[in-house]
């Protein structure tokens, strides 16, 4: 790894701004390490390690060494662009050894040229405005190579009608596709198969995680290593994915590809087009029936056992009814009083749907897909309704326009345990913030992951001089009535001493509304509020305006890379713990409690000190940034558990003077030395 890291390497030689960093080599040396002796690791690498290469590198090594592919999963799209644009194609060309790479992305993001030849046969724009827009993805999908819709990047993200043409596995033909050979799909998997390194996000990933062993196989080709960056977002995602969901757009999209089907016998035809308009009707009436969160936007618990009504059927081999034969079922599905009637009548529906679908002669191979879909859409409906397996917590979710329905498990670890780290030789496990008071005991905990080596790669920042930490002298509890005016009068003295050039990250959406409306008219400089308009158009707007003050939650604590003075100064109102109503965190809360652990020491601290020290790492970015890191909150002085967090801070200066504020934007030479230091020994 000298050879590639060191001061006279291939990387310096080549790599405009090199940099030596110790704790880059030391990474690098370990996770070459876990490779060959087919162990796993986790490496907390803060900002300033050069993580990146220094996991690349010992990967492509290992590759091009065993001929095993390895697999890297990254926290977001956009960090798998940087690795396959920039990181990637720079190592191509300075190590020595010849390796393929490719990038894997969910299905979704690909075309599906069947269901876009169909789409002209069948609506799928809501306006005239998208018949543009769908010529030029029509034409588009004639001639492009991979059929990712990141190369549309002059049409809007949100194309309406791309859930109708995408890849997704629902309504995937497989092999039985006339256009399986040029599909994107299979395109993609082949440039899989031969490349050495596999760049995938953790969504892929873990969805790739929850199919193998299943009747659909996987997602991925075989792979000897996994490297997963950003590892603090494991235990969410994994969550999602090994749990179960139904969605109101699900049954939608399901009745428009029935609508769709083209068949011999115009009566059948006519037959499915009436159930689809009675699944429908019950599908609404399903989604109303449910208070909670009405009217809201979030995630609520669901209130449990709302089935199980005798009329619920669970035989789904029961010979199929009669075309036409529908008075009785609707009569029957439509039984009012019963305790989960919704369900048992939208359940019926579909099971007509599916019986109906069962018997057709000579099935169109989407007729098959669809059936295919109707049983586990119904699966799911009863497993959610039953709300009965003590390890899934049950909730649902309202966004905009959609509604969700989800089970999720409340412990991850086992399911890690045995589908990951028992059966993947080498894991590394990586992220800027992964340690909680010097240990990784947590991550360890809610991942399930026993046997481990583990490092702190050190940064090359020089915290004590590039940063302080500012604590105001006194605060009153973040509960009380008193807290809003007295953060505003604290967010005012900051961003004056610093000249704005700040992020102010508050713990939830009214914090921030109420620290923006009071702030903003009391200082001289250019205020951005979050919501205002889009994430990347607000960061364009803070990195373009001298001296600007964004207020922002938690969408701006991760993956937000702002260098330079621009931003000099980041504030954080409240110690960021999980939201205690939100379902999943309480049900994981209350599970630690059930078997005899403490849910504040265990879960609720190590998970907001990970928390906090995202949010401040977005301050200090290169060798030259200077700043201010400032926490509103109290506790972190006055509780015990407050030494937790301070442990966990990089190791900077700490004062509660405003006047002094001012220090760390001096020559260095010039540190006070009567701020206190934080230290993480
Ligand atoms: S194989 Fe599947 S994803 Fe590919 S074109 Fe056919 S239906 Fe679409």
């Amino acid at each position: 790894m000298q050879e590639v890291f060191g001061p006279e390497g291939l990387i310096a030689k080549t790599h405009p701004e090199y940099e030596h960093r110790p704790g880059q080599i030391n990474m690098a040396e370990a996770v070459l390490r876990a490779f060959e002796q087919r162990r796993h690791l986790i490496v907390e690498a803060g900002t300033g390690t050069g993580k990146t290469l220094a996991y690349l590198v010992p990967a492509i090594a290992a590759a091009c060494g065993s001929g095993a592919r390895i697999v890297i999963s990254t926290g977001t799209k956009n960090l798998q662009e940087q690795l396959m644009d920039k990181d990637i194609p720079f190592l191509q060309e300075t190590l020595p050894a010849k390796f393929r790479a490719a990038v894997m992305k969910g299905r979704n993001n690909y075309a599906c040229l069947h269901r876009i030849k169909r789409a002209e046969t069948m609506p799928v724009l809501d306006g005239l405005d998208q018949i543009d827009q769908f010529d030029e993805v029509f034409r588009w999908s004639m001639k492009t190579e991979t059929g990712d819709r990141a190369e549309l990047s002059n049409l809007p993200e949100n194309l309406p009608f791309w859930r109708h043409i995408d890849a997704r596995s629902d309504t995937c033909l497989g092999q039985k596709c006339a256009d399986f050979e040029p599909c994107f799909v299979t395109k993609m998997r082949q440039r899989a198969i031969d490349a050495d390194v596999i760049v995938v996000n953790h969504h892929l990933f873990f969805a790739d995680l929850a199919l193998r062993n299943g009747a659909y196989g996987s997602v991925l080709p075989d792979y000897a290593a996994v490297i997963l960056d950003e590892a603090h977002q494991i235990e969410d995602v994994a969550s999602e994915y090994f749990g179960v969901g139904v969605s109101n757009y699900q049954i939608d999209d399901l009745l428009y590809d029935v609508g769709g089907l083209r068949l011999e016998n115009n009566e059948v035809e006519r037959e499915l087009a009436r159930i689809s308009a009675r699944v429908q009707r019950f599908a609404d009436a399903f989604w109303v029936s449910f208070k909670e969160g009405r009217g809201l936007e979030g995630r609520f618990s669901l209130a449990p056992s709302r089935s199980s009504s005798p009329t619920m059927r669970e035989d789904v081999s029961e010979p199929p009814a009669l075309a036409g034969g529908s008075a009785d079922d609707e009569e029957q599905a439509g039984m009012p009083a019963l305790p989960g009637a919704p369900h048992n009548a939208l359940d019926n529906a579909l099971y007509r749907l599916e019986t109906t679908l069962a018997i057709l002669k000579e099935p169109p191979p989407d007729a098959e897909n669809i059936l295919r879909r109707v049983r586990e859409l119904r699966f799911a409906l009863n497993f959610l309704i039953k709300a009965d397996d003590k390890q899934f917590v049950y909730w649902i979710e309202r966004r905009g326009r959609g509604v969700f329905l989800r089970a999720s498990p409340i412990n991850v670890s086992g399911l890690l345990q045995d589908r990951l780290f028992a059966k993947v030789p080498t894991v590394v496990l990586t992220s800027a913030t992964l340690s909680s008071a010097g240990n990784f005991n947590f991550i360890r905990e809610r991942l399930g992951l026993d046997e481990a080596e583990e490092m702190i790669a050190e940064s090359i920042f020089d915290f004590e001089n590039q940063a302080v930490l500012y604590l105001p002298p006194s605060m009153p509890d973040p509960r009380s009535p008193q807290w809003g005016r007295a953060a505003a009068d604290e967010v005012i003295k900051i961003v004056n001493a610093t000249e704005g050039r700040a992020f102010v990250l508050s713990t939830s959406n009214a914090g921030m509304n109420e620290l923006y409306e009071r702030v903003a008219p009391q200082i001289d400089y250019p205020c951005f509020v979050q919501g205002s308009t889009s994430k990347g158009a607000l960061l364009k707007k803070f990195r373009e305006t001298p001296n600007a003050v964004l207020f922002a939650t938690a969408s701006f604590w991760q993956g937000v890379d702002v260098r330079g003075e621009q931003l000099s100064c980041v504030i954080i109102d409240k110690l960021p713990f999980a939201v205690p109503t939100d379902p999943v965190v309480a049900a994981r809360q209350r599970h630690i409690e059930e078997m005899g652990g403490s849910s504040f020491y265990e879960y609720s601290v190590p998970q907001a000190v990970i928390s906090l020290k995202q949010g401040l790492g977005r301050l200090i970015r290169s060798t030259s940034d200077r700043g201010v890191l400032a926490v509103l909150d109290p506790r972190v002085r006055t509780k015990v558990y407050g030494q937790q967090f301070l442990k966990s801070l990089p190791p900077c200066r700490v004062t509660s003077k405003i006047d002094e504020l001012h220090s760390v934007f001096d020559d260095k030479t010039n540190v006070q030395s009567s701020m206190s230091k934080v230290t993480n020994a």
